[in-house]
């Protein structure tokens, strides 16, 4: 294969790849909202479409590596050109990134909405079926609705127990992961950019703590969002936020550069 042959293929391949990956997002996002269960209260049809969904990605992400790797690298580097190797490779991993991003986008819309959907569900029947074990009057639980508490009645003030079945505590974490994620988008999407940066101005100390306010601005509000639904999280808020930058830190770790 000549240079400009394979130059050539490389383009057409990473065509190819962006245009079916978009028609795999497309088609998905019709897929998986259609899938979700409302009436059993049960959003694992579409996480398993997802599912499906992203290893169809992988497949393509793979097929750019590998045909990079195995077919378009040896050429340029046997004409020893080095600054269109460079510059072609970027090009995959633009590719490579802007397919992560998309993709990303998609389910955190696609999963913030089926949250939302699923807990108003879950708000509405608690509120039709739990009731004061004195006077039946309704009880007032839609708000925290995922541990088990007292609940005091407000018509005939008796205190009554109140658990969540195990259908409800099953979906403890989709609603509040999900729904977290949606409401806390923008500073995702902040993060990400200044990452970015990062990436692209290497070794560089502002980019790297820019990096890491927009990070932990996001995880705090994520963890925020996720209390605001069950105020039970907020005894390991610390730990947690820890845990959400701790890959940040791991990573800086190996630059000389970074000063914390
Ligand atoms: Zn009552």
């Amino acid at each position: 294969m000549t240079l400009t042959d394979a130059i050539r293929s490389w383009d057409a391949l990473l065509a190819e790849v962006d245009a079916a990956a978009m028609a795999i997002l497309t088609r998905a996002e019709a897929d998986c909202a259609r899938l979700l269960d409302l009436k059993n209260l049960d959003p694992l049809p579409m996480s398993n479409a997802w599912t499906a969904v992203n290893t169809q990605l992988l497949g393509l992400t793979t097929k750019v590596e590998q045909t990079w790797r195995e077919k378009i690298q040896p050429v340029l580097e046997e004409a020893e050109q080095y600054d269109d190797r460079d510059r072609e490779r970027q090009k995959g991993d633009a590719l490579i990134r802007r397919l992560e991003t998309n993709r990303e986008r998609l389910e955190v819309g696609l999963f913030g909405v089926a949250a939302q959907r699923l807990y108003a569900q879950l708000r509405a029947d608690l509120v039709r079926d739990v009731r004061c074990t004195q006077c039946f009057a309704a009880l007032p639980v839609g708000d925290r609705l995922f541990r088990a508490r007292q609940v005091a009645c407000p018509q005939c003030q008796a205190v009554n127990a109140f658990a969540p079945d195990a259908k409800v505590t099953a979906l403890e974490y989709f609603c509040c992961h999900h729904l977290a994620r949606l409401e806390t988008r923008a500073l995702y999407e902040a993060w990400l950019a200044a990452e970015g940066k990062m990436r692209r101005s290497a070794d560089d100390l502002a980019a790297m703590k820019a990096a890491e306010r927009a990070l932990e601005a996001y995880a705090r509000a994520y963890l925020a969002a996720k209390i605001a639904i069950v105020p039970e999280y907020e005894a390991t808020f610390d730990t947690d936020l820890k845990g959400k930058m701790a890959f940040f830190y791991e990573e800086l770790g190996r630059s000389t550069a970074w000063r914390p």
